[in-house]
Parts: C-alpha cells; sequence; structure tokens
C-alpha cells in the first residue's frame, strides 16, 4: 500500500513537468547570458620598430573576429557577447599604423565592434594569452607595415664600422611584459633598460667598440629575434642584462649566467630557469617550440657553440671581477643554465643578473642613476679586460694585441730600466707579465704593454 501509494505520488503531473521545462529554459538561456558577457577593461598600444601591437584586456576568453577592410584602410575586431568596460576615447594611440580607434555598429548579436583606423595598409596576426600572473584573459593584433617595396637589406653595423668589436646589449622584458616586480613593486623592463642604455654609450666611448641595443624603448621583442639581430649586426659579444625576483626578500646581489646543457643544482638557479623560460608563456608568439626535435637542435646548438661556451666563461669571469666592488654577488662565479636568450650559437653570449629587486636594498640601488652608473662601469671595465685579452679576428684590438713587443732581458738590465726605455711603468710590465716581484732574470722574455 505504502509503496502504492509513493509511486502514485512520485509519478510526475503534467504541470510539474511544465514547471521543470521552464526551470530548465531559465538555466539554459537566461543565465548564460548574463555570466557569460565577458568586458573589455583595457586596451593598450605597444609601438616597436618593426610593428604594432595592440593588446586588449578581457573580462573571460572571447572568440574575436579580426579582419581588414580597404578603402579607407581599416582593421575590424568583432567580439561576441562582450561588452565595453572601458571609454575608448581614454585609450592613448602610441602607433607608426594605427591613427584612432573607435566603436562602430556591429550585426553580431549581444557583441561589440572596435575599428582602427590606419595610416597605411597593414597585416593582421592575431592570438590570445591566458591569464598569466597579475594578467588576466587578453586579445594581441600584432600589425605591420603591408609594404610591398623591397627594401634594400641595411648594411650591418661589422659592416658599417669594420674595424670595431660589435657589442649586442639586450635589455629583457619590456612591453607587455614586465619582467619580475620589485619590493616596492618597480618593474624590471625598466630597470634592464634604463641599464642598457647606459652600458650602450659607455661602451661607445671606446675607441674600437661598436655597441647597439636589441630593443630601445618599451616594447616586447621575442626572445629569438633578440639574438636573431644580434647575428644580424654580426655582434662579437652578446650582453642581456635582467633582474630577478625570489619570494625570499633577503635573497640579493648579481650574478652572472652563461650557456650550458647542464641543468642548475641550486634552487635559486632551478626557479630562475624555469622564471627565464616562462618569458616564453607569457608574450612570445614567434617560438615555435615544436618545431624542432629538442635533442636534434641541442644538438646542432652545442656543436656550434663549443667555442661560445668557453668565451662566454671567461667573458663572465672578468665582468664579475670588476663587478665585485661595486655589488653584493649572489654568486661569485659564473653560473651556467640554457636559458633561451642566451642559445645565440656561436657569440660569446652573457646573462647579466644585476640583482634581485625583490630585496628592498636592491631595489634600491638599481633604481638609482648613481648605482646604474657605478654598475655599468663595472660592466664596461670587465667586458674591455676581455676584449683587450680576448680580440675578435680582424678589429682593432687584434692589431693592437700584434703590435705587442717582445723584451729579451741581457745582462745587467732591470726592470725599471727596461720600463724606462719603452716609456710605461714597472708596474704596466709587471702587470702584464704578472710578475710578483721586481727581479728579472737574463734571458727572460717581457712583453711590453703599449
Ligand atoms: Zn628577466
Amino acid at each position: 500500500m505504502i509503496h502504492k501509494s509513493n509511486q502514485q505520488y512520485d509519478r510526475p503531473s503534467r504541470a510539474n513537468i511544465f514547471r521543470h521545462m521552464l526551470l530548465l529554459f531559465v538555466l539554459l538561456f537566461t543565465l548564460p547570458a548574463f555570466s557569460s558577457d565577458a568586458k573589455v577593461k583595457g586596451m593598450r598600444f605597444w609601438q616597436s620598430p618593426d610593428r604594432t601591437r595592440v593588446v586588449l584586456d578581457l573580462s573571460d576568453a572571447v572568440n574575436a573576429n579580426v579582419f581588414s577592410l580597404q578603402s579607407p584602410e581599416r582593421i575590424v575586431i568583432d567580439l561576441p557577447n562582450t561588452e565595453f568596460g572601458l571609454d575608448l576615447d581614454a585609450v592613448t594611440v602610441t602607433s607608426d599604423l594605427v591613427d584612432k580607434v573607435r566603436q562602430s555598429a556591429t550585426t553580431e548579436n549581444q557583441g561589440i565592434r572596435i575599428v582602427l583606423d590606419l595610416k597605411s595598409p597593414a597585416i593582421v596576426k592575431t592570438f590570445n594569452l591566458k591569464p598569466y600572473l597579475e594578467y588576466g584573459h587578453r586579445l594581441v593584433i600584432d600589425l605591420t607595415n603591408n609594404t610591398n617595396q623591397k627594401i634594400p637589406p641595411k648594411k650591418s653595423l661589422a659592416q658599417l664600422h669594420v674595424d670595431n668589436v660589435i657589442i649586442a646589449v639586450d635589455a629583457g622584458h619590456g612591453g607587455e611584459d614586465p619582467g619580475a616586480s620589485g619590493y616596492t613593486k618597480k618593474q624590471e623592463k625598466y630597470i634592464t633598460l634604463a641599464l642598457a642604455k647606459k652600458l650602450v654609450t659607455r661602451l661607445n666611448k671606446i675607441d674600437g667598440i661598436t655597441a647597439f641595443l636589441t630593443r630601445d624603448g618599451d616594447y616586447y621583442v621575442g626572445l629569438h629575434k633578440r639574438t636573431f639581430i644580434a647575428r644580424q649586426q654580426r655582434a662579437h659579444i652578446f650582453v642581456s642584462i635582467h633582474a630577478d625576483a625570489f619570494p625570499n626578500k633577503k635573497v640579493k646581489g648579481a650574478s652572472i649566467w652563461t650557456l650550458s646543457n647542464k641543468r642548475s643544482n641550486s634552487e635559486v638557479g632551478r626557479w630562475l630557469a624555469s622564471k627565464a623560460n616562462e618569458d616564453l608563456l607569457g608574450v612570445d608568439d614567434d617560438l615555435d617550440l615544436k618545431q624542432f626535435d629538442p635533442q636534434v637542435a641541442q644538438t646542432l646548438v652545442s656543436l656550434s657553440l663549443e667555442y661560445a661556451v668557453g668565451s662566454s666563461i671567461d667573458i663572465a669571469k672578468d665582468v664579475l671581477s670588476n663587478l665585485k666592488s661595486v655589488s653584493v654577488l649572489h654568486s661569485p662565479h659564473p653560473r651556467q643554465e640554457s636559458f633561451a636568450v642566451l642559445t645565440s650559437p656561436g657569440i660569446p653570449s652573457i646573462l647579466v643578473e644585476s640583482g634581485f629587486i625583490s630585496n628592498p636594498n636592491d631595489e634600491k640601488n638599481l633604481s638609482s642613476i648613481n648605482y646604474q652608473n657605478k654598475f655599468t662601469q663595472a660592466l664596461t671595465s670587465g667586458l674591455l679586460h676581455y676584449i683587450k685579452n680576448h680580440p675578435p679576428e680582424g678589429t682593432k684590438f687584434a692589431s693592437l694585441n700584434s703590435q705587442k713587443i717582445n723584451h729579451l732581458v741581457k745582462s745587467g738590465e732591470t726592470l725599471s730600466a727596461i720600463a724606462l726605455s719603452y716609456g710605461v711603468t714597472v708596474n704596466d710590465i709587471k702587470s702584464s707579465n704578472q710578475l710578483s716581484g721586481n727581479l728579472v732574470k737574463i734571458g727572460q722574455v717581457l712583453q711590453i704593454p703599449q
């Protein structure tokens, strides 16, 4: 009895079915319409020498449709199920290609259309970025000049300054990629650019050296593009500048990294390496890591790197010995890691970690012009020391080296008399020949510095 009555009771009535259908309808159609509407929260323009990057901050992933239209030239960004969460008129347009940005009517239901009016035709490339650190969903639109004219290849710096040592100075991060965040939220990308600019100025004051920046403004350059630029200019040396942050604010000091195929053993080392490679996930669309079999690629790179690895360590040692008087060293020896930015076959490369901006003192120092001057002076001296001792073939420094005079010590000669006869000091001769005392022997060959 009880059973029967229960069965009867459980059987849905027509009214019940209707109520359930209605509820289902409400859930399926009403709720998503409210919850799935994404918002455009921000819009930024980054201009680099070869492209304009437009970034839209979105509250949710949006399946955008981006295309170009002619007469007049414009780019249309259709964002379905999206609404404005910003004032387009307040967006600053810094671009060689985009004249202005405006809203337009859209045929899409519950969507918006943003139009970029162009100064000249552009090639458009677009991709989505997933939330990363403090960033949310982003839509990236890259615009490059669509000129059909063939631009004659520019001469490289090495061709323009035949006798000079060419040094590529690479300011880490930039644009949409701020890098590490400091104790008082100072961003790494500004510190690296300030240091890089100062280093280039100092190096260019030295006769026989031409230095240049891989980026000279606040925009992002892909990791492989940086080393590509260095190769294009036929750089002899590649110096990448970074600053880092670590969860423990007590961790401090500068260190120099060189390339290696070995894995790092220290905890901080592993953490830094994983961070450096995270760069790739953040903003780099130039990289297609699946393009190569990693083992084949690594073998090829390591074969051509035999020379570069050894000389990179030599540079790192010279720079470190100059840096120790200016900065606390996080590590007194060159550290080795397989950073993507250092995989520049054939070019001796170092990565300067100028300090940990998560440490209050390091952050303060690296933001001060006085310290930046001292720091870049130490880098310059270290690089110069290396170049003088290992001058690249065909450069002024190499010919200076070949002009070195050798002096054969004869009976009755003293160090001070030899120094006097060549117009150099006793200390000059001592340091060139790594002599600790003032005694010289008959038959000894001394190098006389210029
Ligand atoms: Zn960095």
